[in-house]
Formats: C-alpha cells, structure tokens, sequence
C-alpha cells in the first residue's frame, strides 16, 4: 500500500528518501499529510510559565501548542517572553549541556545564526559570565538577529555579521562552536513549501560543498579540545554523515554522545567512532533534523591576541549618567561603542578584545543607552533586558488594546508616568520606551520593529491559545 503524496514531492527525493527508510516510507509520507505541530520556547529568565500544555521532552523550557495562534498579536511575543521555535530543534539543550560541560564562562559561537532560534536558545542556557557570538553572514538577516537577542534580554550575546572565513583571523578562541548549516531544507517540507518547490539533487550537492566549505573556513577558532555542534534541518547523508566523514578524515576528533530517552524516537546513526542524531517526522513531535557533536582533540592552543584597542572600554565619567541602570553593575563591562553604552559579560575581555577587533559587530550585549552631546537617552535594548534595574524607571503595564497600538508606533499616552522617559508593559513584561512631554508622550518603539498588522486584524484573533500561568 503506498501512503498519498501530499505536498507534490520530488520523485528523485521519494526515492533517495525511502532508500534510507525501507518499510517506514510510507509513514513518514503520511506524516508530512499531516499539519506540523507548533512549539514555543518559554523565557525563563523573564519569569514566563505556562500551565497544561505538554513539554517538548527534550526541553526544559520547551511546549507544544494545541494550535497556532498569531503570534504577532500577543505583546509577550514581541516583549521576548517567548520565541516560536519548531521542537526538534530544541534538541541542541542536549548537544549543549554535553558541550559546555566543564568550562567555566565559557565562549561560544553560533556561526550560522539568524533569524536567532539556536541563538536566544544558546544564550538562555550560557552559564553566568559565558559569552555567545551570533555571527550572521547575509545583513538583513543579521539585523533580524539583533532584534530576537536584543528582545531576549539576556545581553549575553555579541552579533557579528561576517563571512565564516573571518573568523581564521580568530583562531582557537571558541569552546562551543554551532554550524547549524545552511541546507536543501527536507526537514522543513510540510512547512515551508518553497523548500519543495527549490529541492533538486544538484542542490543537495552544492549545500554539501558548502557545508563543507564552513566547516573547513571556521574549523581553525574551535579550541582544541573544543567541541562542533552540526546541525541540518534536512536527511541528506551527503549533507549530514558524509559530512562528519569528511571531517573524521581531515581533523583529529572525538565523539561527543549525546544522552537519549528512547521514548523519544530519535534515530541514532554511528558514523565509524562518531554518532550522529536524526529526528523523522514520523518518529517525534516535530520536523526533520540531524545533530551531532564533536571534540576537537589537536590544533594550536595558542589563541591570537586582540588587536590592540579593539574593545572601546568606556571611562568611569561616561557612564556617570547611566549609573543604576543595570541590576549588577560589577557583573559587566561597560563598552563606549559608537555612541552607545553597551555591557557585555565581564570575565570575558580576552575574547571581546579578539570579537571586537576583528569581527563587524552590529549588535552587542545590552544596549543601554545612546549618548547625544550631554544626555544619555535609554535604548530598546535596555527596556527589554533582564539586567535592568527595577526601578530605575518610572513604569506603568499597558492593556493589551494598548499595548499594540504602542508596537504599532501609535501615540501612546500613559497617564501615570511623569514627564521624562517611562517604561511600558503588557503582561508584567517590559515592552519600551515613551518620553512623556505634557499631555503627549513620544513612542520610542523602534521603527524597523513596528507591528504593521491592522490593529482590528490584531484584535480579532482567536483568544489566545496559550495557556500562560
Ligand atoms: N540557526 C538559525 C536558527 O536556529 O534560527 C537558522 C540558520 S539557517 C539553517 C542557516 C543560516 O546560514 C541562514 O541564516 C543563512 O543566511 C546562513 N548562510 C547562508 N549561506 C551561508 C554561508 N555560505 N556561510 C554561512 N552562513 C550561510
């Protein structure tokens, strides 16, 4: 019995697909028949919870939603108290906790990283003083990037918007690198439909050079005795075993397993001494991906010095104005950096020095403030940080009604702020900025964020489906 072809599938793809499968082809064909299910990732460090939904069982912070609802209309969406992330994916806690174990403020690259799922997942589980570069090769999308961290709140993390090879200038800097590759996209087919429409077996081969073109440009800034997490969201063996092939035959690594519950259906591949990890859409709660981890175990120790000036320490009078801002100024750095006041993880200098010297940062840390001749304005970066000191703005919780007319970039009066800069939220998370002058406040949401949904639209969606406690 042969399972419907629902989504106009590739005759080439069936075929390579159900020589890896056999007997299962025709589960996994009726599988992708079915609606993907829908995950969000709470943010735990913004104090979000959740009450009866069902856990992603390889997430801590990991739920599945019984529907969809619009995201865009739900300010905790916007104020970062939770990203929408498919739930294989989640599966990088695990690579994560086996990564990082042992290093003490560890610093970590996600080499491939917008639109920021991996990214704002990473820089939740970062161990207190650990540093997360978010490197992000085409600009718009780098932009993007900034705009989920910044929302995240965490200001642990640096975006650099540079090509894998700049990052031979920094060798042996990183304890954890990700490679979630760029790939012919198989794993994504019942939701992205483009992803169909694009696939072709010339294409799997060029994302297999490419990969391994990444892989061989970015190799030199693991630590040796750092470990590569590598990611796919497709079931290529050209694009995800033969690829740690190729790596066993030209580096010196080791294995990283990575503890499964069998309960959870994950395919477990050994690739000669290295395994690596496969999740099927008709196995698990969630779309197709592969992973797998590997230790470095040869290389030069040595890493390279910063260039020197390369991190813009500010002086103790330029920080005179944002002086009780942040919640544990000791904890951070404080970085003049085009004519803003950023902090990054202090105990990382080293590395910042190299990140900042070498890289085009577009995003870094917590944004805290924008210097115009004398005054110090607060930035987006800082309403939404977790780091902020409570109180040390006047505040007041918007409706939700309101509370999308601000995101919209509507005027927004709050009546019990003062005149000066006030804080708004929605749901007891901070949103942004206003600067209330008189009977008048301007908006400080950023442009590039504004929610250009109708606000009508907005408001007639569905009660929200997720059940927040
Ligand atoms: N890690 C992201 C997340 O979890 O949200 C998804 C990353 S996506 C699978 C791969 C990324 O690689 C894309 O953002 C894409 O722009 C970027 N990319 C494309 N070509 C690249 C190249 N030659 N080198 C490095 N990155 C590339």
């Amino acid at each position: 019995m042969t399972a419907p072809r629902p989504l106009n599938l590739p005759d080439a793809f069936t075929r390579r697909v159900g020589q890896t499968l056999g007997p299962d082809l025709p589960a996994f064909l009726a599988a992708l028949g079915t609606p993907a299910p829908v995950s969000i990732r709470l943010n735990a460090a913004k104090g979000v919870t959740v009450t009866g939904l069902e856990r992603v069982p390889w997430s801590e912070a990991g739920y599945y939603l019984p529907a969809r609802p619009l995201f865009a209309a739900d300010p905790r969406w916007h104020a970062g108290g939770y990203y929408v992330q498919e739930a294989s994916s989640m599966f990088l806690e695990k690579a994560f906790a086996r990564a990082v174990a042992g290093v003490d403020e560890p610093v970590v690259l996600d080499l491939a990283a917008a639109p920021g799922g991996k990214s704002t997942h990473l820089a939740a589980l970062l161990p207190e003083g650990g540093l997360l570069v978010a490197n992000e090769v085409i600009r718009a999308r780098a932009h993007i990037l900034a705009e989920n961290l910044a929302k995240w709140g965490t200001g642990n993390a640096v975006v650099t918007h540079n090509d894998p090879a700049d990052f031979g200038r920094l060798p042996g800097l990183f304890d954890v690198m990700l490679v979630d590759a760029p790939c012919s996209g198989e794993g994504l087919f019942r939701k992205e439909p483009d992803a169909v429409r694009e696939w072709s077996e010339a294409n799997v081969q060029l994302c297999s050079e490419r990969q391994q073109r990444i892989l061989a440009d970015a190799w030199a800034t693991l630590k040796p005795g750092g470990v590569l997490i590598y990611s796919t969201c497709t079931y290529e063996a050209a694009e995800n075993e033969d690829n740690l092939r190729w790596l066993l035959a030209r580096e010196d690594v080791e294995n990283v397993p990575i503890p499964l519950d069998p309960a959870w259906g994950v395919e477990e591949i050994a690739v000669g001494p290295l395994t690596g990890y496969r999740f099927w859409p008709h196995r698990v709660a969630g779309e197709g991906l592969f992973m797998a981890a590997v230790r470095k175990t040869s290389g030069d120790a040595s890493s390279r010095r910063g260039r020197k000036g390369g991190l813009p320490l500010a002086t103790r009078k330029e920080l005179g104005p944002v002086a009780g801002w942040l919640r544990n100024p000791d904890a951070v750095d404080w970085l003049k950096w085009n004519d803003k006041l950023v902090a990054i993880p202090a105990g990382n200098r080293e590395a910042a020095e190299q990140i900042f010297g070498h890289l085009k940062v577009v995003y870094a840390g917590t944004e805290a403030a924008e210097l115009v001749r004398t005054q110090a304005n607060p930035l987006p970066g800082l309403a939404l940080s977790i780091h902020r000191a409570p109180g040390a703005f006047p505040a007041q919780e918007l409706d939700p009604e309101t509370a999308l007319r601000y995101l919209r970039r509507e005027d927004v009066v709050p009546e019990a702020l003062p005149n000066g800069w006030g804080l708004v939220s929605c749901a007891g998370l901070p949103l942004g900025w206003v600067k209330r002058i008189g009977n008048r406040a301007n908006n400080y949401w950023p442009k590039e964020w504004r929610l250009r949904m109708d606000l009508a639209d907005a408001l007639r969606a569905e009660a929200p489906v997720i059940p927040f406690s």
